[in-house]
């Protein structure tokens, strides 16, 4: 298995949050992005579905914050 998720230069959420402070978005980082958790992504998961990427504010985890 890659060490990095192969969309990672693609992925509105990882290119929007990459420098976050904000723990969760690095959590999420690591967990799914640079860790185990990167087949189980729902993004990647809603890509697959809709044929498009999903919102930028889309989680890992399926979850959509706001980030305001
Ligand atoms: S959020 Fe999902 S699709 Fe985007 S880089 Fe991370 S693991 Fe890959």
């Amino acid at each position: 298995m890659p060490e990095t998720c192969a969309l990672l230069d693609s992925c509105g959420f990882f290119k929007k949050y990459r420098s976050s402070s904000d723990l969760a978005c690095k959590g999420f980082i690591a967990k799914y992005c640079r860790g185990q958790q990167m087949s189980e992504c729902k993004r990647k998961q809603y890509r697959q579905q809709h044929g498009a990427p999903p919102p930028d504010e889309m989680m890992p985890s399926g979850v959509t914050i706001k980030t305001d």
